[in-house]
């Protein structure tokens, strides 16, 4: 029996434990260095087709109803006149079964380690140093464990702790020169037309998307996406964004952007920095990374869970019939994400007024044009 260490109880350590542990060759262990998993937040998700299908594996399609809200369509919006630029169907990447879904991300989080064994995941257990001898690996912990493998799946986040170890700290993320704004709002402070489905609205250096968080048609998530210089203090400084007046001075900001019944009634707000990958890191070959740690898009396309989940099962796929391939594929598909995150935001946008203008005339023949959507929604949606 192989063991199998990952770091990090994420969606993609989360979701590649599942599938290892119906697999009685393979022992596994998730090493998360927080003390819990919080399931109690409201914050959303968005899960493309390709993802749900993945997750239908473990009997995902039978979580209650009500818990999984199914858009049916993309609404564009321009934020600063409220006026609906058009609307994309994507229910033509729909399958009976495997739906474009909004969910709490806490849904998602619970779903997957309800499914696990209870003494799968070791808390308190922060990474600090790997050996990788004669393919044995040997991994330390903060807290004095030592853990011997024959795998080790680093899926640690954005800041993944151990790529830096293994590269160096030659390979870092970089700030995407925007912060995250994200909150929940009820629905009743939507415009009707933004309650049903996702809603983009697009501005000047910034958008923000809304969507229900489940079935029951009452909370909504919201997630803006602003352009903004930090500087290294700042970004070293997580307290800077928890603080009041910088929280105060943003509201300031999209005051011009956002409708103000939108703005005043948002609920748990947090703001963070978006950080991104630049570069593909191909560890050794018993050790690969997943998910944010493996690579990290703009938020633009909500893809990076989808992508996780996807790379967790290729990976899966990969040790089980012992191909090692894992990474050819995957830096392919996740080329074509980052591309297509990074054309989003600059799309989003958009000032200039001309250049408004005929972004707003292309949108509405793309989204109508099939060959389009088959290709750049296609290629990732449908894998
Ligand atoms: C604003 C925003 C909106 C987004 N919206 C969407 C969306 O709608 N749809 C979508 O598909 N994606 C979305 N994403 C992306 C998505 O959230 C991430 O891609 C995904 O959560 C990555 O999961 P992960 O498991 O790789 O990493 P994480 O969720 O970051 O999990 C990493 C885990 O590792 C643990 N850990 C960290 N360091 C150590 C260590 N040293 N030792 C042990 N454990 C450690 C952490 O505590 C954590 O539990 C969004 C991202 C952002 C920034």
């Amino acid at each position: 029996m192989k063991r199998i260490a990952i770091i990090g109880a994420g969606i993609s350590g989360l979701f590649v434990a599942n599938l290892f542990q119906k697999n009685k060759n393979y022992q596994i262990s998730i090493y998360e260095k927080k003390d819990s998993i919080d399931l109690n937040k409201g914050y959303g998700i968005q899960l493309s087709s390709n993802c749900i299908k993945l997750l239908n594996k473990l009997s995902f399609n039978t979580l209650d109803k009500d818990e999984v809200f199914n858009p049916t369509v993309i609404n564009f919006f321009q934020t600063n006149k409220e006026i609906k630029i058009c609307d994309l169907d994507i229910t033509k990447f729909n399958d009976e079964d495997c739906k474009y879904s909004s969910l709490k991300r806490s849904t998602l989080s619970k779903f997957l380690v309800e499914k696990l064994d209870s003494h799968v995941i070791k808390f308190n257990h922060e990474i600090t140093e790997i050996n990788n001898t004669d393919h044995k690996i040997s991994l330390n912990f903060k807290q004095g464990d030592v853990v011997n493998c024959d795998y080790l799946i680093i899926a640690d986040g954005v800041f993944s702790k151990c790529k830096s170890l293994l590269s160096s700290n030659t390979i870092k993320p970089k700030f995407n020169n925007s912060i995250a704004i994200r909150g929940l709002i009820d629905s009743e402070h939507l415009p009707k037309a933004k309650r049903d489905n996702v809603s983009i609205s697009m501005g000047s250096n910034f958008h923000y998307v809304v969507y229900p968080v489940d079935n029951k048609g009452q909370k909504t998530n919201f997630i803006g996406i602003l352009k903004e210089k930090l500087t290294q203090d700042q970004l070293s400084n997580y307290k800077f964004f928890d603080q009041g007046s910088y929280l105060n001075s943003i509201k300031e900001k999209l005051k011009n952007k956002i409708s103000i019944n939108i703005l005043e009634n948002l609920q748990d707000l947090k703001i963070f920095p978006v950080f991104v990958s630049e570069e593909f890191y191909k560890s050794e070959k018993n050790i690969f990374c997943l998910g944010d740690a493996f690579f990290a898009y703009p938020p633009s396309f909500a893809q990076g869970a989808s992508q996780s989940i996807e790379s967790a099962f290729e990976l899966y796929k990969d040790i089980i019939d012992e191909k090692n391939n894992f990474y050819n594929n995957r830096i392919i598909k996740s080329k074509r994400v980052n591309l297509r995150s990074k054309l989003n935001q600059f799309a989003f946008h958009i000032s200039n007024p001309l250049l408004v203008y005929i972004r707003n005339f292309v949108l509405k023949i793309l989204v109508k044009n099939k060959k389009f959507l088959d290709s750049y929604l296609g290629k990732v949606y449908k894998n």
